[in-house]
């Protein structure tokens, strides 16, 4: 079908979108992707500087490589035929506390080991908060996520099957808890709460009371089934696989193509408007910008009742983040590990800017990343958007801010100033202008107190929503799940329940 009369046109190829997308052409939709960025990707892009192939944004997954994995993008790629390869490994970080350092094991043997050094005591309460976490894991791992849809339409795909929800019953209670309410009821150690926090924090940028449960448990979950593992090729390769199965399936995707309006006629979408002034009609769009941007830049104010928009544009912001992005030389740097988290101060909060620094040097696992006898490295760390603007301060101010970067990074490689060869230094500037994030940040604020991110549905029929400040939350898998629950709610349940079976001879062809 031509590109000028689409069925869905989808703002944004962020994993989000370009799930969706790629899932509806799949259910023989015609899907056009249009993305601001002359790079497909959104946070999870990659771009290259001399050699060195930097991922934008994430670099912890799960998963990826496992052929029965459970990871919603893993499903999501076998579905389109898109296999990709990946490179499992363990520990799965370092984290460098002020009390000393902790490789984290991803099997809960092991990491509760190197915890017992820490403390005896609150590593067999850890061992009680994982147990407890895994209890709530198993049943939901059963149920193939690329089954899951908005609607009622789920309930007859649920009941296929019976031995999870059963399994689910005695849990219904601690689906809806934060982490941290299951963490009063199982750890009093000071030290292994706070390690429970950063867990937490590394997700979603909230600690355990702000992170709702069943993410916690999945993530603990895969670690314990799945290998935690590394996309060959960085990030990048995940977001290729998903723009070769959209194409491969019919869909489209457009650079360099900003969409400047959602148009609404009466309380419906009936396309968007390029900055170009073209006009793309479609019956449906899908968004896949964050709720601010949508909301306030892609939408008229009268376009949304006056209550739902001011609420809804009221959801909290995580800040944004500075980065550092780093090409370096690997001479004698033999033992080095890829990723590692670096706390620098206690009577800190986590999310205090520079306070909590994140680090992958993923050519340790790829050395095809990097130019022979050098490493790529990605630093970053929060970092308020409120401070920023480019005047005549800001060389100076980004390298100021950048510097608890380097100090957590001389905690692994310690003349990293004396090895940089290509130095890329990001602000909340940046992270806005190349994801077109409102304020740059990492996602909405939504703590589990207040309830469950918004579903992928808006008041304007025909306008949906994707991505991470939708349903179930922020992160790689999360993020895929919300492609896969707003794909669904535009087929019917039995396309649905074809694309499972797909799934399920495709992983019996595999073995
Ligand atoms: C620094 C960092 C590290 C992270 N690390 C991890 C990690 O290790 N593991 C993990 O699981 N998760 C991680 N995450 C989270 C994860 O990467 C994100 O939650 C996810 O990639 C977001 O995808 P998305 O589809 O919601 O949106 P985005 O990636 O934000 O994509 C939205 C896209 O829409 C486009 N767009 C917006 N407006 C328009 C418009 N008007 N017209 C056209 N296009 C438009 C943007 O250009 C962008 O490409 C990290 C995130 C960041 C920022």
């Amino acid at each position: 079908m031509s590109s000028s009369t689409p069925e869905v046109v989808v703002i944004g190829s962020g994993l989000g979108g370009l799930v969706a997308a790629a899932l509806l052409a799949r259910h023989g939709k015609s899907v056009v992707v249009c993305e601001s960025h002359t790079i497909p990707g959104g946070a999870a892009h990659g771009f290259t500087r001399q050699g060195f192939r930097f991922d934008s944004g994430p670099s912890f997954f799960s998963g990826l490589g496992d052929p029965d994995s459970r990871n919603p993008l893993r499903q999501v790629l076998d579905v389109l035929e898109e296999p990709i390869r990946a490179i499992a490994y363990d520990p799965l970080g370092y984290y460098h506390l002020p009390e000393g350092t902790l490789p984290v094991y991803r099997q809960l043997a092991d990491y509760r080991r190197e915890v017992t050094k820490f403390t005896p005591q609150g590593a067999a309460e850890l061992e009680a908060f994982v147990t407890r976490l895994l209890a709530l894991y198993k049943p939901l791992s059963q149920i193939p996520s690329l089954g899951l849809r908005p609607d009622f339409g789920v309930v007859p795909f649920l009941l296929r099957y019976p031995k999870a929800l059963l399994g689910l019953l005695p849990q219904l209670r601690a689906v809806q808890k934060s982490a941290g309410q299951l963490l009063d009821q199982t750890v009093r150690d000071p030290w292994v709460r706070q390690l429970i926090d950063l867990e937490c924090f590394l997700l979603s940028g909230l600690d355990a009371h702000g992170t709702i449960a069943p993410e916690v448990a999945f993530v603990f979950g895969e670690r314990e089934t799945a290998p935690v593992d590394y996309p060959v090729g960085g990030s990048e390769a995940l977001v290729n696989a998903l723009v070769r199965g959209l194409k491969k399936w019919g869909g489209e995707l457009r650079l360099g193509t900003h969409v400047e309006q959602i148009l609404v006629e009466q309380g419906r979408t009936c396309g968007v408007r390029l900055k170009s002034g073209e006009v793309i009609a479609a019956e449906t769009v899908i968004s896949n910008a964050t709720l601010w941007d949508t909301y306030t830049q892609l939408l008229a104010p009268d376009d949304l009742p006056a209550a739902f928009r001011e609420r809804e544009i009221a959801t909290p912001a995580v800040n944004s983040f500075m980065h550092l992005h780093l090409g370096i030389d690997a001479a004698g740097l033999d033992d080095l590990a890829v990723h590692h988290v670096v706390v620098h101060r206690r009577d800190q909060a986590l999310e205090s800017p520079g306070n909590t620094c994140m680090i992958s040097i993923p050519s340790v696992l790829d050395p095809a990343l990097a130019p022979p006898d050098k490493h790529v490295v990605h630093a970053y760390t929060l970092e308020p958007w409120g401070e920023w603007q480019r005047d005549d301060t800001y060389a100076q101010r980004k390298q100021e801010r950048a510097k608890p970067l380097y100090q957590a990074l001389a905690k692994v490689i310690p003349d990293i100033r004396d090895r940089v060869e290509v130095e890329l230094i990001g602000t909340p500037l940046t992270h806005q202008r190349f994801l077109r994030r409102y304020q740059g940040t990492y996602g909405p604020a939504i703590s589990a107190a207040q309830g469950l991110f918004p579903n992928c549905r808006t008041p304007i029929q025909g306008l949906l929503r994707v991505g991470d400040s939708t349903l179930p939350g922020i992160g790689v898998p999360a993020v895929a799940a919300s492609g896969i629950l707003c794909a669904h709610s535009l087929v019917p349940p039995s396309q649905t329940a074809s694309l499972v079976a797909s799934l399920v001879s495709a992983r019996g062809r595999s073995q």
